[in-house]
């Protein structure tokens, strides 16, 4: 009886990005017969998997790829029918105090095994330091005791280690600041081994040899075409499910359906027109402070704790050089940089190299991109493109230590408002908000400010809303 009720149900997404495209590619396929609708304010899917062509290609100007010791982003594209490529495996490189020194083995977010190893990164009284260990507890009893990872790592191995070795790791996923972001949001390794006693440099070493015991599997890996490609190939297969998809339509307001059946209300700007829709389950797949502002009247608890989570905003550029670039080069695949330096870029990427398929898709073309920006520390982002690119390229030379050509092509991508920070107490804010949202029957919140910023958990997020959105949904009248 549920399931033939369900077979007939009209279900809105809102927001088009990697977790709302899931969303709907998770009902239409435990539920064909449901009417999917998502609705994405830009003119394309996506959100942050984006590619524009530059020097005639097609490249990742957001995320570009997936952690596939994680099951889902496998799954998602087995489900799909699409082949996926994986990056060239080099270790990660640091500029760090003027030079391009390489992580040592066996870290965890940064956090050495060996102090020891870290000597190329860390001076004579860093590595002394890091190697007479304090330890660090948590209070056990408290089931919320949370603290950053930064402070965690500082007094255990000292400030160096967080300023030279974490910030940086952490940097390249949050784009965030160490001493701020929570460690059992975002390390759970690390929290695991706070909340056990357990040395951390012992932790990392744990976390390694878990890692480098599998060594044949891959660690990343994206799509074939790249991880920008995947809103495209999404769309495709959901259009062949029948799943309707607007672009252009921003969703203004969000409430319980007057009419005579249970429901959602929800109204669609469309070229400065209202239009209204109605469903009996909706997930939210928008940035949190959006999902906030749909959510303040009718659960003005989740909708607080949504609202209390910040973001970083970040740029993206990407440098397409002549193909005999790649030789000067360092070997690796990019670098990260310790915000502690003071430089403008926060990281690199050697995209020709690290991809393969970039390689043969674009053999005329090597591509190199940085980032700049993050939490709170994003003036840059106000200058034009050209004063940004040539900012990201005066640095690229200064870590390269020698100049480069003058690129074929260059595009400046910015990303406001970007990528959520899990401060302390994030998972207890979002328990709180989920918590709220519990007797909103047919409603549920995905996206990456909830269970994870990385696309494989975005995945199982949006999985499990859109389950939740359409098995809650209140019976029809
Ligand atoms: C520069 C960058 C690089 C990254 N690199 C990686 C990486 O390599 N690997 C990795 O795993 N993760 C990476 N991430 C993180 C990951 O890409 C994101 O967390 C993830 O893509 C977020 O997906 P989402 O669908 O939750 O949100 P978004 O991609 O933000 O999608 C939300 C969508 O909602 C739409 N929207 C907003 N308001 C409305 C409205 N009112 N009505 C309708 N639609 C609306 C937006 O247009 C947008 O399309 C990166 C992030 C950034 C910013």
């Amino acid at each position: 009886m549920r399931g033939e009720m369900l077979d007939h149900m009209k279900v809105g997404i809102i927001g088009g990005g990697i977790s709302g495209l899931v969303a709907a590619w998770h009902v239409s396929t435990t539920h064909p017969d449901t009417q999917v609708t998502v609705f994405d304010a830009n003119e394309r899917v996506g959100g942050k998997l984006r590619q524009e062509v530059i020097a005639g290609h097609a490249v990742d100007v957001g995320a570009e790829s997936a952690l596939w010791r994680r099951p889902e982003v496998v799954a998602l594209l087995a489900e799909l029918g699409v082949d996926s490529v994986h990056p060239q495996r080099f270790p990660a490189m640091l500029w760090s105090r003027g030079s391009l020194e390489a992580l040592p083995a066996g870290t965890l977010m940064g956090i050495p095994s060996d102090p020891h190893a870290a000597a190329g990164l860390l001076d004579d009284a860093e590595v002394a330091r890091a190697a007479d260990e304090r330890a660090v507890s948590l209070t056990l009893d408290d089931a919320d005791a949370d603290i950053s990872v930064g402070d965690a790592v500082e007094r255990a191995l000292g400030s160096a280690v967080v300023d030279r070795m974490v910030e940086p790791l952490l940097g390249g996923v949050y784009a965030g600041h160490a001493r701020e972001l929570s460690t059992r949001a975002c390390v759970p390794a690390l929290y695991a081994a706070l909340r056990a006693g357990t040395p951390l440099t012992q932790a990392a070493a744990a976390a390694s040899s878990a890692v480098s015991s599998n060594d044949a599997r891959q660690v990343f890996g994206a799509p074939a075409g790249g991880m920008g490609s995947l809103p495209e190939k999404l769309r495709e297969a959901l259009d062949a499910r029948g799943v309707a998809i607007r672009t252009g339509a921003t969703v203004t307001d969000l409430r319980r359906a007057l009419a005579h059946r249970a429901g959602w209300h929800v109204e669609v700007d469309v070229e400065g027109l209202p239009e209204p829709h109605t469903f009996d389950a909706v997930v939210l797949a928008t940035p949190a402070p959006v999902t906030a502002r749909l959510l303040a009247d009718l659960a003005p608890e989740a909708a607080d704790a949504l609202a209390e989570i910040e973001y970083a905003s970040m740029a993206i550029v990407t440098y397409a050089f002549d193909s005999a670039v790649a030789q000067q080069l360092p070997q690796g695949t990019g670098f990260l940089v310790p915000p502690v330096d003071g430089r403008t870029i926060k990281a690199s990427t050697f995209s020709s190299i690290k991809w393969p398929w970039l390689a043969e898709a674009a053999p005329d073309v090597t591509y190199v991109r940085v980032s700049l920006g993050r939490h709170r520390d994003d003036a840059i982002l106000d200058e034009g493109d050209d004063a940004l690119a040539a900012a990201g390229l005066a640095d690229l030379e200064h870590a390269l230590g020698h100049p480069l050509p003058t690129p074929r092509d260059q595009h400046v991508q910015r990303w406001r408002d970007g990528l959520p920070q899990y401060a302390l107490g994030h998972l207890a804010r979002i328990e709180r908000a989920e918590d709220a949202l519990a007797d909103l029957p047919g409603l549920a919140v995905a996206g990456a400010a909830m269970h994870g910023v990385g696309i494989p958990a975005c995945v199982a997020t949006a999985r499990a809303a859109a389950d939740r959105a359409v098995t809650s949904s209140a019976p029809r009248a």
